[in-house]
C-alpha cells in the first residue's frame, strides 16, 4: 500500500524563513512522536507549499528511526470515503477501531473535512483515544485552524491543544536552494544566471517553481538546445502566460487518450476498467487545471457525469500524486503536453 512517498523526506525539504518553524516542529515531533506539546501538529498554507511533502517526511522520519511505529498517512477525501464505505456495511466500529491502533496519523489537507459532520464525529473519537494513548496527530490544512470553516468547534479547540505552524511562500534564497536540489536529484545542471532567473520571476509557490524547471527542461530537449538565458526567459514568458490561455477540454482529451493509448468513445463509456477509470480522471483533472470550464461543464464532456465526479477525480488524482510516485511522473508529463501545446 504504497501511502508514503519515498522521496518526500527531510533531506529533501529545504528549510528556510518561510518554513522553519514547521520543519523544525516536524522533525522534533518524527524523532519523539506523542512525546512533546507538538500534539496534534497542524502545518497549514497555500496550495503548493510543501503541506504534503513535510508530512509525509515526518511519516518516513518516524519509520525510519523505529520501523516498528504504526504510521498512517490518508487525506481528509480518502478518510471520508473510507467512514462513508465502512458506514454502508455497518462496520464503523471496526474503521473507528483500526484507526485507533495507529501510533502516528497523518491527515492531509482537513479542510476537506468542511460539513461532513459524520466523519468528524468520528474522527473526533479517533482524536481522543490517539491523544490521551500519547500518539501523535499530524494535520494539514489550506488555512489555519481558526479560519477553518465547516469544522466542529470542538475540534478545533483540540486542535489548538498543540501547534499549528505555517508554510509561506519562500524567499529568493530558499527558492535558489529549492531549484538546486530538485537539480541534483534529477542529474541536471544549468548555468547559475538562468537558475537565478527563474528564482528572481517566480513568486507564487514551490510546484510552480518545479514546474518553471520542467518547461525549461522539455524544451531544452525538444528543440536539441542548450539551456541559456535566451530560452530561459522564452520559455518563462509562455509559462507564465500558457497558465492564462485557454486550450480545450477535447484537446486534453485528445492528448490523454494518445499518450495511455485509449480509444476516445471508451474515456466517455461508463467502463470501469482501471485504465480507463484513470486516464478519464486524469483528463478531468487536466481539464480543470487549464481551462476555465465550470465542473458542470467538464462533466458534460465525459458523457454527461455530474459535477460531483469532477471533484471526486480531480481529489482521486491528487492522492494518486502525493503517494505514487510513477503515476505522479505520467501526470505531470502529460501537464507538460498541455502547457506546451497551449504556448
Ligand atoms: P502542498 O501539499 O502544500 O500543496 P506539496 O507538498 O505537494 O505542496 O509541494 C509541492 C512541491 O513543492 C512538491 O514537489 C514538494 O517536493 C516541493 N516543495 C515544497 N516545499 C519544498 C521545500 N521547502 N524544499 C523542497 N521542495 C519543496
Ligand atoms: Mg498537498
Amino acid at each position: 500500500d504504497p501511502q508514503l512517498n519515498p522521496a518526500y523526506t527531510f533531506d529533501t525539504f529545504i528549510e528556510g524563513d518561510c518554513n522553519r518553524v514547521a520543519r523544525r516542529a516536524g522533525k522534533t515531533v518524527a524523532e519523539k512522536p506523542g512525546g512533546t506539546s507538538f500534539n496534534p501538529l497542524v502545518v497549514y498554507g497555500g496550495v503548493g507549499l510543501g503541506k504534503t511533502h513535510l508530512a509525509q517526511a515526518i511519516g518516513n522520519e518516524v519509520k525510519n528511526l523505529n520501523p516498528n511505529k504504526v504510521v498512517l498517512y490518508v487525506s481528509s477525501e480518502k478518510f471520508i470515503n473510507q467512514f462513508i464505505d465502512h458506514g454502508r456495511n455497518n462496520a464503523i466500529n471496526d474503521f473507528i477501531h483500526f484507526y485507533q491502533m495507529i501510533d502516528v496519523l497523518i491527515i492531509d489537507d482537513i479542510q476537506f473535512f468542511n460539513r461532513a459532520e459524520k466523519s468528524q464525529d468520528a474522527f473526533f473519537s479517533i482524536f481522543n483515544h490517539l491523544h490521551q494513548s500519547g500518539k501523535q496527530l499530524i494535520l494539514t490544512s489550506d488555512k489555519s485552524p481558526k479560519d477553518l470553516e465547516g469544522v466542529q468547534e470542538r475540534l478545533l479547540s483540540r486542535f489548538r491543544w498543540g501547534l499549528s505552524a505555517d508554510l509561506q511562500v519562500p524567499d529568493y534564497e530558499t527558492k535558489i536552494e529549492i531549484l538546486d536540489i530538485k537539480m541534483k536529484n534529477d542529474g541536471l545542471d544549468m548555468p547559475r544566471e538562468v537558475v537565478k532567473y527563474i528564482a528572481y520571476n517566480i513568486n507564487s509557490n514551490v510546484r510552480e517553481l518545479e514546474g518553471a524547471l520542467i518547461s525549461l527542461l522539455a524544451q531544452s530537449s525538444l528543440n536539441k538546445r542548450e539551456i541559456d538565458l535566451e530560452l530561459a526567459k522564452k520559455v518563462l514568458r509562455n509559462f507564465v502566460k500558457s497558465s492564462t490561455k485557454e486550450i480545450t477540454i477535447d484537446a486534453i482529451q485528445k492528448m490523454v487518450c494518445e499518450y495511455f493509448d485509449v480509444a476516445y468513445d471508451k474515456l466517455l463509456q461508463k467502463t470501469r476498467k482501471r485504465e480507463i477509470v484513470q486516464a478519464r480522471q486524469i483528463t478531468m483533472y487536466l481539464s480543470k487545471a487549464f481551462t476555465k470550464n465550470s465542473l458542470k461543464t467538464i462533466g458534460e464532456h465525459f458523457g454527461g457525469r455530474d459535477h460531483t465526479t469532477v471533484i471526486h477525480s480531480c481529489q482521486t488524482v491528487k492522492d494518486l500524486m502525493d503517494t505514487d510516485s510513477l503515476f505522479k511522473e505520467s501526470v505531470l508529463e502529460l501537464q507538460q503536453k498541455v502547457q506546451l501545446a497551449a504556448m
